[in-house]
Formats: structure tokens, C-alpha cells, sequence
């Protein structure tokens, strides 16, 4: 049988075609007016699939360039600063305040769990310049609660900026910027909008525009006042990625006819589908005898499996690869063998999340567990026929 090849993991994410047929044929200069108008146009998008009236810049980098920069432009050298850690990407975070001279302070968790309010208020002293946090851990899945952590940011530290790495929770979790005062935002273009890696983007508060003015770390790519101001003028500091622009620009449009005309309508709907994939995977997991590895706050954005005992996860990451083409990720770094994620991050529907339930029954079964077929799928088919009045396919409305 044909094997198509189908990525799950949690970046990057299945490409939207008009987003490929968009990329493919960008060949404009980006000293044009046809490119300021694409440029303006695809900003003004973001702000409203971010849902904020803060400034919102693009970087060509990767999500971890937008995590650099949130550190070198707020952030002098002997600040104290603040990590929420909870996985790898967590640890990304006390890497970038170390490596530019912070003074690290972290509430860090196990793999697998969130914070307590406890262990984050107790920390939110007057001395703290900045927070770090992820809104969606993916390394192990697990959704941290950014409203609660913003409130107490708020009214315990109201001195310190607070980042939130969105970057896989942007477009498949409920995030009010303004309303719970987040500094900056990040997302990244190869998760919830379905383009390929290469831009990071970011929104920026007015705090935090005024405290660059006295931070004293060195910065130069990755200066965000130089940003501003040329985006000010429809134009970036530096020779913009065009063709992920363009890519980026056809994206949103298919959000906002998914959104009959509102762009935060297609944004809601999207989250919504997330929402459901995720739920559907969660019970076929359960319904098939296995555990999630973050139970106490699954996030929309993917689903962390940890194996049958005995089985290393790489056995089920290389059975699905081998015999149905679907490639989901493994455990990063000690967690290699111990779990494996299947994202549900952008462009998935019903038919991948079927897909890849009645694919890993299968590699379970050849695996040697006793499963019986259909036992996950019945699962997610009643997840999917209690919500399906409520999610309506966006294509059939748009
Ligand atoms: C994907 C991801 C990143 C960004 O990694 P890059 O490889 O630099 O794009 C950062 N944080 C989280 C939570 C992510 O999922």
C-alpha cells in the first residue's frame, strides 16, 4: 500500500498549500512597494491572531531567536530574573538568562507536571527584573497556566516584565494578552500556522518598549527598537525572509475565511479543533491501557504518551514511521525511549487524528500488547460525535 508521509510532531507542523503555492511564488524585492504592502498587511494580521493592540514584530529566525532577543533587550547583564521550568524548552530559558549574565532564579518542576501558585508567588520578589514562562511545554506536554502565573505577576512583582514562550501555544490555547498584561508574547512559524521554520514572531508591550531604553546587554540582529521602527515603515531592519512573508500572508487569509471574515473567529475555531484532536487522542490512549505523561494539565498542543512498560518509545516512534509514513516525535534528551508526541498543532482535521489512532493500535498490536483493534478508535469516535454539534468544519462554513 501507498505510505504517505505525515508529520505529527510539535514543529514543524503539516504545510497549509496555499501557504506553499503563496511561498513558491514570492520573487519580490523588499525595498517595493509591493512588498511594504504585503509586509503592513501581514503585521496587522498577526496582531489579530495574536489578539493584541501591542506592537507585533517578525524575525528570520527561529522561535529561539524571539527567546534571545526577549533576553538581550529587557535584560541587563546582573539582572534577576525569573525561570518557570518544566521541561527542555524551560531549560532553554535558564540557558539565554545565563549565557547573557542574568542572575538566575527558577521554579523548577518534573518533567511532566506544572507549577504550584505557591512555588511561583513565593518567588515573585521586588527584586526580579523579568518572568520567563511557556505557555505549552513540549517536551512533555504539559499546559502551564499562563493567566494564573500573569495575575500574580501582576500583583506580586509588578516591577517585572513577564515573557511567555507561546510558540506552540499560540493557535491551540486561549491566550488574552492584554487582558492578563503579558509583556511578550512568541510564536513561531512552523506550528499553529501551518508554514515552514524560518520566522519567529513576537508582540511587545509598551513596558517593555520602555525598559529597552536603559537595558545595557549588547544587541544588534536581534535589536527590537530597530525592528519597530522599520516596521513602522513596512519594511525590516534587515533583508526579510519574502517568501515566508507571502507564505505567512496566505496563512492568516485561510484563518480569516475560516473565520467567515474574522480572523480571531478562524483563530478561535482552529484552537477549538485542537482542542478536539487533543481529546479524542487523550481517550483513545486511555480506552487502549496507556498513560499521558503530563495528566494533571494536557496541553491542546500536543498529546505526551508514555509507553506500554517494557516497550521503548522509539519502537512505536519507528513503527509508525516504517509501516504507515507518520512521523511522530520522541522523547527529547533523558526522556529519549521514556515517551513519544503526537502534535495537533495547525493544519490537522478528524481524519489525521483517526488516522493516527488506527495506526498506533496497529503498532501496538505488532508490538506484542494485546489490543484489541478499534478500542481507541470507538473512544475518539464518541469524543468526536458529543463535540460535533459544537465544532462545525471550517471549510463548510468559510
Ligand atoms: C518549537 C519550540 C520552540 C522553538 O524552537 P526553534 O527550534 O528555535 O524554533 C521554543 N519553545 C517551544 C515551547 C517550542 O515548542
Amino acid at each position: 500500500m501507498l505510505r504517505k508521509t505525515r508529520l505529527f510532531t510539535p514543529g514543524p507542523t503539516p504545510l497549509l498549500p496555499a501557504a506553499q503555492v503563496a511561498m513558491a511564488s514570492a520573487g519580490m524585492h523588499h525595498r517595493t512597494a509591493e512588498f511594504r504592502a504585503l509586509f503592513t498587511r501581514t503585521l496587522a494580521d498577526l496582531k489579530e491572531f495574536i489578539g493584541t493592540s501591542n506592537d507585533v514584530l517578525i524575525l528570520a529566525s527561529s522561535g529561539t531567536g524571539a527567546m534571545e532577543a526577549s533576553v538581550t533587550n529587557l535584560t541587563s547583564s546582573g539582572d534577576q530574573v525569573l525561570v518557570l521550568t518544566a521541561g527542555k524548552f524551560g531549560e532553554r530559558w535558564c540557558d539565554l538568562a545565563q549565557t547573557f549574565g542574568c542572575q538566575l532564579d527558577m521554579v523548577s518542576v518534573p518533567y511532566g507536571q506544572t507549577f504550584s501558585a505557591a512555588e511561583v508567588r513565593q518567588k515573585l520578589t521586588p527584586g526580579v527584573r523579568a518572568v520567563y514562562v511557556q505557555a505549552t511545554e513540549s517536551s512533555t506536554g504539559v499546559r502551564h497556566d499562563v493567566e494564573a502565573i500573569a495575575k500574580m505577576v501582576r500583583a506580586q512583582a509588578p516591577q517585572a516584565l513577564l515573557v511567555v514562550d507561546a510558540i506552540t501555544g499560540l493557535g491551540t490555547t486561549r491566550l488574552d494578552v492584554d487582558g492578563w498584561g503579558i509583556d511578550v508574547i512568541i510564536g513561531g512559524s512552523q506550528k499553529a500556522l501551518m508554514i515552514p521554520p524560518g520566522l519567529a514572531y513576537l508582540a511587545v508591550s509598551e513596558r517593555a518598549w520602555h525598559r529597552m531604553e536603559s537595558v545595557r546587554s549588547p544587541r544588534y540582529y536581534f535589536d527590537l527598537r530597530k525592528e519597530r521602527k522599520a516596521a513602522a515603515k513596512g519594511e525590516s531592519a534587515f533583508t526579510p525572509a519574502t517568501a515566508l512573508i507571502a507564505a505567512l500572508g496566505a496563512a492568516l487569509d485561510y484563518l480569516r475565511q475560516g473565520g467567515e471574515g474574522s480572523l480571531p473567529a478562524g483563530r478561535d475555531s482552529l484552537i477549538a479543533g485542537a482542542e478536539l484532536c487533543a481529546e479524542m487522542t487523550r481517550a483513545a490512549v486511555g480506552a487502549l491501557g496507556l498513560r499521558l505523561f503530563a495528566p494533571a494539565a494536557p496541553a491542546s498542543a500536543l498529546t505526551a504518551v508514555v509507553p506500554p512498560a517494557g516497550l521503548d518509545s522509539g519502537k512505536i516512534v519507528a513503527g509508525l514511521r516504517e509501516k504507515f509514513g507518520a512521523v511522530v516525535a520522541n522523547g527529547q534528551g533523558e526522556m529519549k525511549g521514556k515517551l513519544f508526541r503526537v502534535a495537533h498543532i495547525g493544519y490537522y482535521d478528524y481524519l489525521d487524528t483517526i488516522g493516527i489512532i488506527g495506526a498506533l493500535e496497529h503498532v501496538l498490536a505488532a508490538n506484542g500488547l494485546p489490543v484489541e483493534l478499534g478500542v481507541g478508535l470507538r473512544a475518539a469516535q464518541e469524543v468526536y460525535a458529543a463535540a460535533s454539534d459544537a465544532v462545525q468544519p471550517a471549510a463548510a462554513r468559510a
